[in-house]
């Protein structure tokens, strides 16, 4: 199809610069203009530059014909007199020198031309490629922070005002924890399994992003409120489960989401709204989704500053969590607890018990305290034990701890035991100088 646009187009500049220069050599002729040839020439050097090598030639062959017309006797392009046969072909061949070092520079001055055409489509091209790259988180695929607001900006302002749509917030629950428990390497894949079940279930009609660490947000359109949200809510409802190199855990997610346009008309309010739902999700139990109620902004702004971390290091008790299995493998200890046993950090603390429980009470009081635990917990349907025995610290002292558990489900890292402890011996002294 091409091909014969392009040989229509190279006949019909032929068959004009054909008439044109006909018609120029006719009127130089009427004219009786001096050094027509010249004129002609000229004539036929802007030709082939505007329009072409062939459009050129045939100029040129005009220009030949009107050459042998003008100098022949009586005009009848076969007979010349000495002198003019011989100016005759001297015009004809400076004509043809002529023509083809223009033809020659036109088609090189083509050729330049078409690289650099191709060579500017070729920077718009990786231009698209790096802006794509760079509107894109790395890890998954998905946008990015700055890729993300750029197509939910454009997502809201295309659209009517019958456009709705459901912006969700999502974070990853304790996601620091499986991090530490299994590793970084197993975090990624976490993270990207949760964007693969993310695209599946929001589909087409949706703009994932991922915010950073283990935060995302969606923007879901194209359907009714009522499905959008049935989707976020099922979505949220999932336990996701891992094998990460043979290590197999579950993990959930919780989710706060807020209505365009019914809630927040603009993105920054909307994005706002839904990480306060999330905000209310994370502070009441974790792994659901809640939308954005106006309640919600009625929280106290002090609570906003409480975390996980300082509440269970300024607790009056120390803390501690460990694996209710056979490893009785220690996850968190508060910071209280590494000061009553002469540790400055967790990895100190690690290296002194060997990471368990079993190596942190004293060892002759260990199968003590573990038969003990294991009656309680079975007589006692709260799950929850007490138990005194003795710890030795980092330098050698021994202490005397009373600990009050909990045998708690986590629906990712299985049993677990959460423990309260305190340090005996400072509590009575302490209560003493009270007396
Ligand atoms: P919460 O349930 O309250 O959300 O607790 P959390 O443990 O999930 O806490 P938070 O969301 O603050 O944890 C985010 C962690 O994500 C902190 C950081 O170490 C980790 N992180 C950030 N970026 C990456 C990453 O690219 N890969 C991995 N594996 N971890 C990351
Ligand atoms: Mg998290």
């Amino acid at each position: 199809m091409d091909k014969k646009k392009s040989f229509a187009r190279g006949l019909l500049f032929a068959v004009l610069s054909a008439a044109m220069t006909l018609l120029a050599s006719y009127i130089a002729y009427i004219l009786d203009i001096p050094n027509p040839v010249i004129v002609l020439v000229i004539f036929m050097i802007v030709l082939t530059a505007g329009l072409g090598n062939i459009s050129g030639a045939v100029s040129a062959a005009c220009i030949i014909f009107y050459a042998l017309f003008f100098f022949s006797d009586d005009h009848n392009i076969i007979s010349f007199s000495a002198e003019n046969r011989y100016k005759c072909m001297v015009i004809i061949l400076s004509l043809i020198a002529i023509y083809l070092l223009v033809a020659l520079l036109k088609s090189r001055y083509d050729k330049a031309y078409a690289s650099l055409v191709e060579l500017n489509r070729k920077l718009k091209e990786q231009n698209h490629t790096l802006e794509d790259e760079s509107d894109r988180d790395a890890l998954t695929g998905i946008y990015n922070r700055r890729g993300g607001d750029r197509r939910v900006a454009t997502c809201l302002s295309k659209n009517n005002s019958s456009f709705q749509a459901v912006f969700a917030a999502i974070d990853i629950d304790n996601f620091k924890q499986i991090n530490d428990v299994y590793g970084h390497a197993a975090g990624d894949e976490a993270i990207q399994l949760l964007v693969t079940k993310m695209q599946e279930a929001f589909g087409g009609y949706s703009i994932l992003i991922r915010n950073g660490g283990d935060e995302f947000q969606a923007l879901l359109y194209g359907d009714s409120f009522e499905v959008m949200e049935k989707k976020v809510l099922s979505f949220t409802d999932e336990t996701f489960h891992m094998n990460s190199e043979g290590q197999e855990f579950d993990f959930h997610i919780s989710c706060g989401y807020a209505f365009y346009p019914s809630q927040a008309d603009n993105m920054s309010d909307l994005y706002h709204k839904a990480d306060i739902a999330l905000y209310d999700v994370k502070m009441s139990g974790k792994h659901k989704a809640l939308p954005y109620t106006w309640t919600s902004d009625t929280r106290r702004p002090e609570q906003l500053t409480l975390t996980v971390c300082s509440l269970s290091n300024n607790l009056p008790v120390a803390f501690m969590i460990y694996r209710a299995d056979d490893t009785e493998e220690i996850l968190i200890a508060s910071e209280t607890l590494l000061t009553i046993c002469g540790c400055s950090s967790f990895d100190e603390f690690v290296a002194y018990t060997g990471g368990s429980f079993r190596g942190f009470v004293y060892p002759e009081d260990v199968d003590q305290v573990e038969q003990s635990i294991e009656a309680q917990i079975q007589s006692n349907k709260r799950e929850i034990d007490e138990v005194d025995y003795r710890i030795r610290t980092r330098d050698g002292r021994i202490r005397r701890i009373r600990d009050l558990g909990r045998l708690i489900h986590d629906p990712g890292l299985g049993d677990l035991f959460y423990v309260a402890l305190y340090d005996r011996d400072t509590t009575n002294r302490t209560r003493d100088k009270h007396v």
